[in-house]
């Protein structure tokens, strides 16, 4: 039976790539019955019922599923946060990295509309790019002014699939726009001069962009911690999962408990204090949050 992909879904159908090209297939019945639905990024087996058009069959076990989008088996996520316009928060970019680390999924950061920084200001974001490649993190800067720093982004595309998060404004599909100028997606502009506000994609595809996929919509919107537990939270901080272990009670969260090994390295500027100030307002926002029924 042939094997491929899902690269996109529109209106009932499933878009398969497979060495043999693209097929159109609809999903069986038996899938709504188990209670599992073929989504974008699935690999798949599925029968030719008729020239280029058949039914998926079977869906192998996922590595990983997102909602928002709906696409499963992603290998990376790009996180987007603008230097200005608006401004670089490490607030919302630990936000965004903690989500991506608790579906396991690799985050490599781009700071973008670099060229719209003073000297300064470039230090500054110079500075936090330090900080964060010291915790284990890829970090590139980006502008989609300057064609040079396109080669930034395209070399880590191959052979993954991509997700683009970030808060709206900050420049995602200026990014994609200018790997793929082709494509055009709408960005702020083109919606403004098209007018009467933005109408968006009701699709979900995977665009194929220096031989690797890229989701066309970008992921992680909701950023509330409602299936994060207090435990689980340090494992989304690369340099507190480092030092879990050497905290004197089993089950530390870092927080008021003595001979606690992070604090210590916070202490000592080992961990930027910024990152743990996050570390523990996410932990109290978990805390706070209403038990689930
Ligand atoms: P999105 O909402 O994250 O997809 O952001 P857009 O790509 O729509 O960009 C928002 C605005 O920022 C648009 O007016 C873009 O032209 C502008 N923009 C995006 N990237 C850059 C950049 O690198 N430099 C400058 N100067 N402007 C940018
Ligand atoms: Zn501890």
């Amino acid at each position: 039976m042939p094997e491929g992909r899902i690269i996109k879904a529109l209106s009932g159908f499933y878009y398969v790539q497979s060495d043999e090209g693209i097929f159109q297939c609809k999903g069986r019945g038996v899938f709504r019955k188990k209670n599992i639905t073929p989504l974008v990024g699935d690999f798949v087996s599925f029968d030719i019922r008729e020239e280029s058009e058949g039914y998926i069959t079977e869906i192998e076990p996922r590595t990983n599923e997102l909602i928002r989008p709906p696409i499963a088996n992603i290998t990376q996520a790009f996180i987007v946060s603008s230097a200005v316009m608006p401004d670089f928060s490490t607030t919302l970019l630990d936000r965004f990295l903690v989500h991506i680390e608790a579906k396991g999924i690799k985050p490599i950061i781009f700071i973008t509309k670099i060229d719209l920084l003073t000297e300064k200001q470039l230090k500054m974001i110079e500075a936090y790019k330090k900080d964060y490649e010291n915790i284990g993190y890829q970090v590139e800067l980006f502008s989609s002014k300057e064609p040079q720093t396109v080669e930034n982004v395209t070399k880590y595309l191959s052979n993954h699939v991509t997700v683009i998060a970030g808060q709206s404004g900050v420049g995602k599909s200026s990014l994609i726009n200018s790997l793929r100028p082709d494509l055009l997606l709408q960005t702020a502009d083109i919606s403004k001069s098209l007018g009467r506000g933005k109408h968006t994609t009701r699709h979900v595809e995977l665009i194929e962009i220096y031989r690797g996929l890229v989701a066309d919509t970008p992921g992680f919107s909701a950023l509330d911690f409602e299936h994060i537990e207090a435990i689980e939270l340090s494992d989304c901080f690369p340099e507190i999962r480092e030092l879990h272990d050497q905290c004197k009670f089993r089950g530390c969260l870092h927080a008021k408990e003595p001979k606690c090994a992070v604090k210590a390295a916070v202490e000592e500027h080992r961990i930027p204090s910024y990152r743990y100030e996050h570390y523990i307002s996410f932990l109290e926002e978990i805390h706070s949050r209403k038990p689930r029924y």
